[in-house]
Order: C-alpha cells, then sequence, then structure tokens
C-alpha cells in the first residue's frame, strides 16, 4: 500500500534517539537528552507579546502564499545588511520553518534522477528530502578540516548534477567556511553552472572573530545560482513557530511559491508576525542567547578528556566527536546505556566513526554530561 520512495525512506535518527531518551526518563532513568537540535532558551518575551496581539488584533486569516509583504520586505532588509545580498521582495518565499523550504526547493528543481551533491558530514534530512523529490544523492568527502574536499566534488560533477548543498555553520561539525574557501566553490559551481542551496539557519550562532559569508555574495554570477535558506527557528529561538524561506532567482522563487500555494496555502498569519517582529528587533534579540552558547562550547572543549576527538566548532550548538575508532551506533548505544547521554550516532550523517551532542543545555547539564563522558574513557578528568 505504501510507495516504495517512502517504505525506503529512513526515519529520522535524531527523532529516534530523543524518543529513546524521553521513554528512558519516564522509566526514572537520569538520561541527559544530548540529541535535540534546538536552543534551551524560550522565544524572547516582546516577540511573544507580539504575536499574542496580533491575535487579539483578528491576525487569524490565511495570507498571500509567499508570506506576508511587511516580513518579506523584513528579509530584504536582513540580506541585503547582514549579507550585502540586494533581492526583490517577489523573490523571497516563507514557508513553514526552513526544513519545509528546503523541501519545496527540492520538488521545484528536481527531475527524477538529477544528482545533488551533498558533502560530509551532512545534516540527516538532505538526502532524504531529495529522494523524496525523486532525486539522488551523492555524497561528497570531507578533508582534513571538515570542510569539502574540493578534488573529489570536481571528480563527481557530471551532466546530472543538478545542485550541491552548502550548510555553513554546520550541523553537526560547526564549521564555518571562510571567503577564499566559498570562492573556490564557487570557481568550481560556476564553471558548471550547478545551482548551490545554501542553508545559513545557523548564521547568527558563530563564536569568536568568524563572520558568516553567505557564497551568494561572492560574485553576482554565484548570486545567481545560489538559493539562500534561513529562518527564526535557531537565532530567536523560534523552533516551534516553523518560519523559514528561501531568497533566490525569481522563476525559482515562483515555482516554490506555486508549489506551497497547492500544498499548505501559506505559512501560520501568527508565526509570520512573531517572525516579522523577531527580525525587525534583529541581533538584539539574541546576543545574550549566542554568549552563552560561546560560554558553554568553551567549557565543553577546556573540560573534555583529550581522548576524545573533534573538530572545534564556530558556530552552531553541536560537538561531533569520536572516540577510540568505535563506529558510531556502538558508541551512541554504549553512551546510552552506560552513562545515559543520549548522542546521536554519525551514521546518518555520513560519519560513521563519530556521534552527535548538542550542548543547547543548561551548565548543570553540561557539567554532568562532561563528568558522564570523562568517566566514560575511564579518566574521569576534573571538570573545572
Ligand atoms: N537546516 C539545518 C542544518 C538544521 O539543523 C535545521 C534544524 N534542525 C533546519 C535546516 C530546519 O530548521 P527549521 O526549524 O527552520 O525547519
Amino acid at each position: 500500500m505504501i510507495s516504495d520512495k517512502i517504505q525506503q525512506l529512513k526515519p529520522s535518527a535524531t527523532m529516534a534517539i530523543n524518543r529513546k531518551s524521553k521513554e528512558m526518563q519516564a522509566e526514572g532513568l537520569p538520561v541527559i537528552n544530548l540529541s535535540v537540535g534546538e536552543p534551551d532558551f524560550d522565544t524572547p518575551e516582546p516577540i511573544k507579546e507580539y504575536a499574542i496581539e496580533s491575535i487579539k488584533e483578528g491576525f487569524t486569516k490565511y495570507t498571500v502564499e509567499k508570506g506576508i509583504p511587511e516580513l518579506r520586505k523584513e528579509i530584504c532588509r536582513k540580506l541585503k545588511e547582514d549579507n550585502g545580498l540586494s533581492y526583490d521582495v517577489e523573490q523571497i518565499v516563507v514557508s513553514n520553518g526552513a526544513k519545509h523550504s528546503l523541501f519545496n526547493l527540492f520538488l521545484a528543481i528536481i527531475e527524477p534522477g538529477d544528482e545533488v551533491i551533498i558533502p560530509a558530514p551532512y545534516w540527516v534530512s538532505y538526502p532524504a528530502m531529495v529522494s523524496i523529490a525523486g532525486g539522488v544523492p551523492v555524497f561528497c568527502r570531507w578533508d582534513g578540516n571538515f570542510k569539502i574536499d574540493m578534488e573529489h566534488l570536481k571528480s563527481l560533477v557530471n551532466d546530472k548534477t543538478k545542485a550541491l548543498v552548502l550548510n555553513s555553520p554546520s550541523n553537526p561539525t560547526g564549521i564555518v567556511y571562510e571567503k577564499r574557501e566559498l570562492e573556490e566553490l564557487a570557481d568550481i559551481l560556476t564553471s558548471k553552472g550547478i545551482l548551490c542551496i545554501s542553508d545559513e539557519i545557523y548564521e547568527k550562532i558563530i563564536y569568536e572573530n568568524m563572520k558568516h559569508v553567505s557564497i551568494a555574495s561572492v560574485s553576482p554570477e554565484m548570486k545567481r545560482l545560489t538559493v539562500v535558506v534561513n529562518g527564526v527557528s535557531k537565532s530567536f529561538s523560534m523552533t516551534g513557530w516553523r518560519i523559514g524561506y528561501i531568497a533566490a532567482e525569481p522563476e525559482i522563487a515562483g515555482a516554490v511559491s506555486k508549489i506551497q500555494g497547492q500544498t499548505t496555502s501559506a505559512p501560520c498569519s501568527i508565526s509570520q508576525k512573531a517572525a516579522y517582529y523577531a527580525m525587525k528587533h534583529g541581533d538584539s534579540l539574541s546576543v545574550d542567547m549566542i554568549a552563552e552558547f560561546c560560554k558553554r562550547r568553551d567549557f565543553l572543549v577546556k573540560n573534555l578528556s583529550e581522548e576524545f576527538s573533534y573538530p572545534l566548532p564556530m558556530g552552531a550548538f553541536y560537538l561531533f566527536f569520536s572516540y577510540k575508532d568505535m563506529d558510531s551506533v556502538a558508541l551512541a548505544g554504549r553512551l546510552l546505556e552506560e552513562k545515559f547521554l543520549a548522542a546521536v550516532p554519525g551514521k546518518d550523517f555520513g560519519a560513521d566513526m563519530y556521534v552527535r551532542i548538542s550542548y543547547a543545555i543548561n551548565m548543570a547539564n553540561l557539567e554532568e554530561t562532561v563528568k558522564r563522558l570523562n568517566e566514560f574513557t575511564g579518566q574521569g578528568r576534573r571538570v573545572k
């Protein structure tokens, strides 16, 4: 009864671990859930209040399918000011979360059999979405810095290559691409006319002196080939509101809008108002949260046993680590059973020697996590 395409679809590994850890917590076991990809902060109060006002004012009906013009104008302003990118409001389409934006986009651009290059380690949902849309995910290796191995990328490109998915700052590794690396990538993509789906959802969660650069800003040619994907979930701790967006060439924005009009009509009216408020008041609403993530990252890397290896996260809020060549399912399984730590195996991120933990958890839980991880190595390095 169920289509082949969906039967072959793997359930989300993150969701599975999340479920298992909740079950164990319900049994009274002291599980620390490190699997979820969302900030532990509440949505800032003024955003919530603005949304409540919108409900009271009766802003409770369908909106235009691309999203309310005031929000799309704010998105254009943000893209100009933060990323140096000029878009017309008609080039912006707001959807029910960046995940939905990505899915609409894959449906809009993929012909059956088209290949989409996904650099590993990757966010688990990209391959699944490409497959549902009838495309073929093709995985690219990483280099010594967990970034795209450019030589491997060149060898993967062929007549069927339609797009590449770029995610900086990255889930699961936290690595951030620098401008010169994006220029190198842009050279390859523009020479072959390959689209770049640039998932910039963690743009604001970035540490030290790193500056987020959108690949679309590298050259006018690259901008035409790029679809910027972003949203409010991570930057403003608004995961449940479900607002994401794309900025793209008019033809792509039009196609995505058409799909949306026939499937969900429009994103939630109230959430659009809340996102409008968040974007209008911008960074001032989230600086404290980002400073806190940086503090937690510093605590983690300072106190974690040297037996764990990982790329130093420069953005997002994940640590992607390996331990003594253990495969990821075995490592995550032992961490859960022996130390009650719920981590996601890297297998589904295309990196089977790693597991991912999120440090978007409170400091007390983070201290306990480090203690248990260090005990796991048998060292029990003292938490400073
Ligand atoms: N891209 C990446 C890399 C993500 O980690 C996530 C959320 N886990 C999303 C997109 C989707 O975010 P949203 O809540 O806006 O759907």
